[in-house]
């Protein structure tokens, strides 16, 4: 994304409010965007990637496909490398729940006990076990490596046109504050 004023790069950055969109000119440029519409502007150019990859079921111990998606990943080569926006994946943004729901059959609106709600997340393909999204979304051993260093590409098994489901920028708000600290 270019900066509106001169044409300088957008990028994003951690300040006292959290995340926030900036030119990459600062400080010779000030200006500056909301987390979620530089998110939202990045997403419409790009689509929004789906990820796929084999996780071990905790109840019957088989390599089951989990599914979500990882909206901080897909901001890393937009941003400085010591922080990532964390945990905008399955069970975040309901617009895209409903769609993934309708369109892969192993994510369901599962009833949690430990959050007491129904959120969408992954179940077992065998045994049918939720795949709790803490270990989908939150913290991925399997791909632990790639996911901290934001080489996911190769587990991207969808793109999603934003306006075929309806998204708007409304949707991607409070977000900013999710940081996940890389060191
Ligand atoms: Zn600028
Ligand atoms: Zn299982």
């Amino acid at each position: 994304m270019v900066c509106n004023k001169c044409g300088n790069k957008m990028i994003i950055r951690y300040g006292k409010y959290g995340f926030f969109g900036s030119c990459s000119n600062y400080p010779n440029c000030k200006n500056n965007i909301k987390l979620s519409e530089f998110m939202y502007e990045i997403l419409k150019k790009e689509q929004l990637n789906i990820y796929s990859w084999k996780k071990e079921c905790w109840k019957c111990h088989k390599l089951v496909p989990v599914y979500t998606y990882m909206i901080g990943k897909q901001m890393v080569p937009y941003m400085q490398q010591t922080y990532q926006i964390g945990n905008i994946g399955l069970g975040s943004i309901k617009k895209i729940d409903n769609y993934l729901i309708k369109n892969f059959p192993s994510i369901n609106d599962n009833y949690s006990k430990t959050l007491s709600k129904t959120y969408a997340s992954n179940n077992c393909i065998y045994c049918g076990a939720l795949q709790g999204n803490n270990f989908v979304v939150d913290d991925p051993h399997e791909i632990y490596d790639d996911w901290l260093s934001g080489g996911m590409d190769k587990y991207i098994v969808k793109k999603i046109d934003i306006n075929d489901i309806g998204l708007t920028e409304n949707d991607l708000e409070g977000n900013q504050n999710n940081i996940v600290q890389i060191c």
